[in-house]
């Protein structure tokens, strides 16, 4: 099935929600896109959505900051911690509350072709779950997306000092401070998740069904022709729009089996814009990728391919699931488009439809990753 054809299908699904009805028929629709070859389904857990996350952080935090006064150290303790899972989680970091129930079931689809020992491996990622549909993301609040998280990432900060003071100094002033802190961070919850209650999941065609289309377009490119000295493996995972946790479970369970010739090239949101080398993400600091695959990739685009027009570029409106693997010094990239703006327009809003997919940045980055996973396999 050609990649637009793939995009097309997976678009049929009114959402691909994780534990959904629709999970199970997106991977049984997945699966018959390879009846010959040993597929996977592997299990992991996950909060449902990240609504539930944050609606168990801002209400730990609240409940710790309106404690303080009347129960000092249940009120100090539910701060400090809930505040430090915040910070964790919004920086893209592993959080305890990542495994605060209710817990479900969700799978990563893992796609091999006979692998022999002692290669190079790439690994080819796209998320194949959608996202609740998000206020945060429409065209006005998209661009004060960082700026706003960096507030409240302060504030919770401000938060733990403010309740350790208020713990030793019981007062007024910090105590009023306190329930500003606490009224901002319920109003917080709310501007997250208000249009999640509105209208449910995105139907996500760009946000990533064109990612997972060109994931599995470049595996089965790279399948085809005989390399030497590259196995190549198709990572489609679950639960990233939860806070990348398919692809952090993936990497837990296989993290023995990665050495220094392990590769990931991640494909997330193809559906609009130019395709980008993705090389610097991050909510408070930057995350900058600079390893052998983002210069193979800047070798290819700079040569006659006709991939001149793509360049490097920055993401920091949440993250991707490479981010795991980038802190776990496996050299990673993810291609990923954006517009002239350097947004995804349309992602996690009810307008991420077929109707509004180019495919043009998707069959970049099947050309460029498949160039990529040649030149892996020539390179010593
Ligand atoms: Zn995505």
């Amino acid at each position: 099935m050609e990649p637009e054809k793939i995009v097309e299908q997976l678009s049929m699904f009114p959402h691909r929600a994780v534990a959904s009805g629709n999970e199970t028929k997106t991977l049984d629709f997945l699966s018959g896109l390879f009846e010959n070859q040993q597929v996977e389904r592997e299990r992991f857990r996950t909060p449902k959505n990240y609504i539930v996350i944050v609606l168990w952080l801002i209400s730990g935090l609240v409940a710790g900051l309106l404690l303080l006064h009347a129960v000092p150290v249940a009120g100090l303790f539910l701060v400090i911690i809930f505040a430090t899972m915040a910070l964790l989680y919004f920086n893209w970091y592993a959080s305890p509350v990542t495994n605060f129930p209710p817990l479900k079931d969700s799978y990563n689809l893992v796609v091999k072709k006979e692998s022999r020992p002692g290669k190079k491996k790439l690994l080819l990622m796209a998320h194949w779950d959608t996202a609740p549909i998000s206020i945060l993301y429409t065209p006005k609040m998209v661009g004060n997306f960082r700026s706003s998280l960096k507030i409240t990432l302060i504030l919770m900060v401000m938060a733990e000092f403010t309740a350790v003071f208020h713990y030793f100094m019981p007062n007024k002033i910090t105590m009023f401070a306190l329930w500003a802190l606490a009224l901002y961070f319920g109003i917080q919850a709310v501007v997250a998740t208000v249009d999640f209650f509105r209208f449910g999941y995105s139907n996500g065609a760009s946000d990533n069904a064109t990612g997972v289309a060109a994931a599995i377009q470049t595996a089965r490119n790279l399948w085809d022709k005989p390399l030497k000295n590259l196995n190549v493996e198709l990572v489609l995972t679950g639960a990233e729009e939860v806070g990348m946790i398919g692809s952090k479970a993936y990497l837990k369970k296989h993290y023995k089996e990665f050495d220094k010739n392990t590769f990931l090239i991640n494909f997330d949101t193809l559906g609009a814009g130019n395709l980008k080398i993705i090389n610097k993400t991050g909510s408070w600091g930057d995350i900058v990728y600079t390893n052998k695959l983002v210069e193979i990739a800047e070798e290819i685009t700079a040569g006659k391919t006709g991939l001149e027009h793509v360049k490097t570029g920055a993401w920091h409106t949440a993250d991707f699931d490479s981010v795991w693997f980038h802190r776990a010094g496996i050299p990673s990239v993810t291609l990923a488009a954006l517009d002239a703006g350097g947004r995804m327009p349309n992602i996690h809003r009810p307008t991420d439809i077929l109707d509004h997919v180019d495919f043009r940045p998707m069959n970049d980055a099947i050309l460029l990753a498949t160039l990529m996973g040649e030149k892996l396999n020539k390179n010593e």
